[in-house]
């Protein structure tokens, strides 16, 4: 391990944010990584790989990541963890750590924060749709949904990334 990327506090640190209080008792059963939908698809994103990279203080590591963006915030591992880790807390807080850090820019990150937000407009558009037309083929009924994301994009098209 790289002795300039390791970090002994790096643990603590997380722990002393609100909401990540019981990150340092992880047990990393995996049952976090089995139910997220982002590991689903992204086989780089692993919460309980994260939680284990904390735990080494491995702090540059995962402060730099771009993964750290790419949690949706479901709060499905919140939800099944056994030792009640609140993972999805753990992130929100080392997003923030992060951005005091200097990975991260407060510009880039309120960017990821949009997209956050428009990528959960488009999926209840995508719901309404498929609750809207439950027999038709499940893609002609997201075709509607495609035309209310479309308008979406447009209004955010010249707005301020703020
Ligand atoms: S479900 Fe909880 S205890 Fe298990 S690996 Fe994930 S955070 Fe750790
Ligand atoms: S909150 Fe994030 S890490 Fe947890 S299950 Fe949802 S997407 Fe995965």
């Amino acid at each position: 391990m790289d002795d300039a990327t390791y970090d002994p506090n790096f643990k603590y640190d997380v722990a002393s944010q609100p909401g990540a209080e019981q990150v340092k008792v992880c047990y990393a059963c995996g049952t976090c990584t089995a139910g997220c939908p982002v590991a689903e698809v992204e086989a780089r994103f692993s919460p309980r790989r994260i939680i284990r990279q904390i735990l080494l203080g491995q702090r540059r590591a995962v402060l730099s990541s771009e993964l750290l963006w790419y949690c949706e915030t479901c709060y499905t591992c919140s939800a099944y963890c056994p030792q009640n880790v609140q993972f999805g807390d753990v992130m929100r807080a080392l997003r923030e750590m992060a951005i005091a850090e200097g990975y991260f820019s407060r510009e880039v990150a309120e960017r990821l924060r949009r997209v956050d937000r428009l990528a959960h407009a488009m999926r209840l558009e995508l719901v309404r749709a498929a609750l809207d037309a439950p027999e038709a083929p499940l893609p002609n009924a997201l075709e509607k949904a495609l035309e209310a994301i479309a308008a979406r994009i447009k209004a955010l098209e010249g707005a301020p990334d703020a």
